[in-house]
Order: C-alpha cells, then sequence, then structure tokens
C-alpha cells in the first residue's frame, strides 16, 4: 500500500488491528492500513520520517486494550505495533524499570516484585502496555492511595514525527529543569511522538492487604461511608458497585458476592488490618447491613468478580464513561446523572473507582440509541464539568470524546492545538484523536 515502506520494515496486514476494546456502538469505523512491528527506537524514528515526508497517517497500537478508538486506523495510513518492543530492565539501586514501550503491565509487575519490588498502579487490564498506558494516563483501582501513571513516569524516550529521537527525565526524583515536556507527552494519547521507552519508578514491596466487602442498603450510605473513612485512612482502593454491577460479576466469573441484600456495595482494600478495623467501625455507623472481612482465597474472588464486570456488560453497552466528580459531590452527580438518564428513558449501570471519583456509568444499548444518545452523553458530561470535574478520569478523550472536549474546554483546546502544530506539523501523528 505504501511503496518503499517495506524496505525499512515487513509489513503486514492484521484485520484485528482495526479494533480495540471500546465497545462497538461508538468505535470509531476503521479505514484501510497496513502494519508494522518495530524492534527498537531507531526502526521507529525511520517509519516515522517515511511517513512524515509523504504525509501518510500514522496510528500507535499498544495491546488495543483502550476503551476510546485511541488506536483505531480511521484513516488510510500504517499502524506502528510496539508488540515487539518487550525488554525491560530493573536498575535496583535506582529503583527504577527501564521498559521498552511494548512491555506490558503484567511483565513491569512480575519484573519488580522478582527484584523485591513493585509497581502499584493497577489499571485493570494486565496486558496493557507501559506505551498505552503513558498515553492515557492510566488509572486503576489503586489510585487512590498510590497514584496514576503520571507519577511514576521519571524518564521518556519518545520519537518527533520527523524522526527526531527525545530524551526527557531520567532517572531522578525530582526535576524542575524547563517545562516538563516528560509531563506533556504523558497522556497525549500518542498525538505527539510516539513512546519508545520510559524509566518508571518502583516501590518498596507491598504490604499484606486487608479487603472488606460491604453491602450497604442506599448509594447514599455507601458515598458517606467513603467519605468519612478517608478522613482517617486513605484505602488503597475504594470500589463501588451497584446491585446489577455485582449480578453481572457473578454470573460471569462464577463467583459469589458476600450478600444478596443492599442495593449499593463497597469493595475496599487496605494495607493494615487496623486500618480495615476502623473502616469496618465507620461502615456501621453508616447502617453498612454488614461487613465481610475476606480471607486471601476470598479476595482473589472478589477481585476477580470486580474484574469480570466489564466483560459481562461489553455487549449490552453503548459506551463506557469515564467521569471523574471531586469526592464531596459524587453523591449530587449521581442523583441528577440518574434524572438525566430518566429524561432520555436510558438504563445507567454504575460502578467505578469511588474513593477517587473516578465513576464508569455504562448506558445499556435500547431501540433508536443513535438518534438520543450523543444528546444524553453531552448533557451528562458537561454536568460532571458543572461540578468541578472532568470528562475522562482515566480513559482518555481518544476519538469518542472530542467534540465534548474542544467545547467544554475552548482555551486549552486552543493552546493544545497550537502544541499539537510544533510536535507534529503535517498531523500524521493518531489524527481525529482529541482534535
Ligand atoms: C477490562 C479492561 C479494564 C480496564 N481498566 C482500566 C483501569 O482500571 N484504568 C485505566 O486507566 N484504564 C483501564 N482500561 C483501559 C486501557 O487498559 C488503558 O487505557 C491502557 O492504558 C491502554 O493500554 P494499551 O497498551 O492497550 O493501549 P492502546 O489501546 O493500544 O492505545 C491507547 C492509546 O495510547 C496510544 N499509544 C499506545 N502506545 C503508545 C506509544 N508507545 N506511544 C504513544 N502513544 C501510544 C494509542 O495510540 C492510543 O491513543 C481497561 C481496559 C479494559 C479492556
Amino acid at each position: 500500500m505504501f511503496k518503499g515502506l517495506e524496505e525499512i520494515c515487513e509489513v503486514y496486514k492484521i484485520e484485528s488491528y482495526a479494533y480495540d476494546e471500546t465497545p462497538t456502538p461508538v468505535r470509531p469505523k476503521p479505514a484501510d492500513f497496513v502494519v508494522v512491528k518495530p524492534k527498537n527506537t531507531l526502526e521507529v524514528s525511520k517509519i516515522l520520517k517515511f511517513a512524515n515526508e509523504r504525509k501518510i497517517p500514522v496510528f500507535i497500537r499498544g495491546s488495543g486494550t483502550g476503551l476510546s478508538g485511541g488506536c483505531v486506523p480511521t484513516r488510510k495510513g500504517i499502524v506502528i505495533s510496539t508488540e515487539r518492543m518487550r525488554e525491560i530492565e530493573i536498575d535496583i539501586a535506582n529503583r527504577v524499570a527501564i521498559c521498552q514501550a511494548g512491555v506490558t503491565l503484567d511483565e513491569l509487575s512480575r519484573s519488580a516484585e522478582k527484584h523485591g519490588l513493585s509497581f502499584p498502579p493497577r489499571p485493570g487490564a494486565e496486558n496493557a502496555t507501559v506505551g498505552g498506558m503513558i498515553a492515557t494516563n492510566a488509572g486503576g483501582v489503586r489510585a487512590l492511595k498510590f497514584g496514576v501513571m503520571r507519577n511514576y513516569v521519571l524518564g521518556i524516550e519518545a520519537v518527533l514525527p520527523n524522526g527526531t529521537i527525545l530524551n526527557l527525565g531520567g532517572k531522578t526524583l525530582k526535576n524542575s529543569s524547563g517545562y516538563s515536556l516528560l509531563h506533556l507527552i504523558t497522556g497525549s494519547e500518542g498525538t505527539l511522538a510516539v513512546i519508545t521507552k520510559a524509566t518508571i519508578r518502583l516501590l518498596p514491596p507491598m504490604k499484606e492487604m486487608a479487603m472488606l466487602a460491604i453491602p450497604f442498603r442506599s448509594t447514599e450510605d455507601a458515598l458517606n461511608f467513603a467519605i468519612d473513612t478517608s478522613m482517617h485512612v486513605t484505602p488503597m482502593a475504594m470500589e463501588f458497585l451497584e446491585k446489577r454491577a455485582v449480578e453481572i460479576g457473578e454470573k460471569v466469573s462464577g463467583k459469589r458476592w458476600v450478600s444478596r441484600e443492599g442495593s449499593a456495595h463497597i469493595l475496599a482494600i487496605f494495607e493494615q488490618e487496623k486500618e480495615a478495623e476502623l473502616a469496618s467501625e465507620i461502615a456501621f455507623n453508616h447502617q453498612a447491613i454488614d461487613v465481610f472481612l475476606a480471607s486471601p482465597r476470598e479476595q482473589r474472588d472478589l477481585l476477580e468478580l470486580r474484574g469480570k464486570i466489564y466483560v459481562g456488560l461489553k455487549d449490552k453497552i453503548i459506551e463506557i464513561l469515564d467521569v471523574c466528580i471531586p469526592p464531596a459531590k459524587i453523591s449530587e452527580y449521581l442523583r441528577i446523572s440518574e434524572k438525566i438518564a430518566e429524561k432520555y428513558g436510558i438504563e445507567l449501570i454504575t460502578y467505578g473507582h469511588l474513593g477517587d471519583g473516578n465513576l464508569h456509568q455504562h448506558p445499556l444499548l435500547y431501540d433508536g440509541w443513535e438518534k438520543t444518545y450523543q444528546k444524553f452523553k453531552k448533557e451528562l458530561l458537561k454536568l460532571a464539568v458543572e461540578f468541578g470535574g472532568v470528562i475522562s478520569g482515566e480513559h482518555g478523550i481518544g476519538v469518542i470524546k472530542r467534540n465534548e472536549f474542544r467545547e467544554f474546554y475552548p482555551e486549552q483546546f486552543r493552546l493544545m492545538l497550537e502544541i499539537k502544530k510544533l510536535f507534529d506539523p503535517n498531523f500524521i501523528l493518531n489524527p481525529d484523536r482529541i482534535f
């Protein structure tokens, strides 16, 4: 399709690379594309130079677990897959991992553990790549206590669209040396440069964990428990699951939740048992129906149940929404968003990272959704912004939230567009994302 490309690297046709994990109803339509699988930075640089000189669109693919259509080739172009860029080295003395972009979350965590260290963030897809997680500034269940991807990226090697190799940051924990281009590229969703390598901060090993599963009669009680608990202790995770989400997780995983009662459930994880004991007392102060301390085996089962909810929902939903709301406003946001959903006759299933306000709301498919859904979505995302929240807490803007992004953040959009022009004057990198 692109004469001369095969002289730089092997060229493949892989139909499944037309998609990622974005639910089908909103997933962008793919165009014609070829795939290349560079092994190192130099190859990435040559491919980009080739594409830039010919103004060929380039799409970057990690593992394709993204939920915003970020790696879908929406124009005739080249997909750069990082799957062969899997080298990882642990520098124990400096407590960092130096990874090529295609190293997966699972590989990074295991390598760290093998060397007596840990990588605490836990986005839900174990096969997500370091490049993809940096590009989306991924979060996950432990963000509440341990932060998001941005908090762990100390250094980045990235290639600009014209083939120039950039080295930003390094192995130091601090860096006040000029504008942080490192943090600009983090979360840029592949629109500025291709990340080829990263230096990732590691921490000492994780402590023993204590897990509580707590059913509540109302969402209000569950939310008040979460807010009250956070005044005394920071849990590793504070997950909210509405009853229907629990039922779906049970069905897919074959594991049982702790109680048949209650409409709102909490799965809370603490580093120490005494923190869990304190949280139990707080839970009863907020009318918890009961509090269950999970054994190690039950912990695995409950995590599996939580992890499988998306699998059960995937084919029934239009989209997975990803707003992040200031904690004290979550209750009011949920109440009003239910009213908006009712107005449109839409059923929402909600679960997510309650502790940090990052809620995943799942509108179920309905007849004629094509006519009204976008209007509903805009109203809901606008509500999140009015409440001081953001329209994406961890999945990114991608292709599917760019209209709302442009409308709700016009000044930010304008500045970002100027930055985009500076990095990528021919607009070849990940076109149709964010902009
Ligand atoms: C079951 C499930 C659970 C999930 N749970 C979470 C969660 O808890 N928290 C969370 O944050 N996300 C979650 N996700 C979303 C997803 O895993 C993350 O967005 C992840 O960071 C994507 O990584 P990836 O390698 O699959 O990237 P891809 O999907 O391949 O790409 C994502 C974006 O990053 C860009 N990109 C990829 N590699 C590079 C690179 N080397 N350089 C520049 N740009 C690049 C792509 O172009 C695209 O825009 C979940 C997804 C699934 C399916």
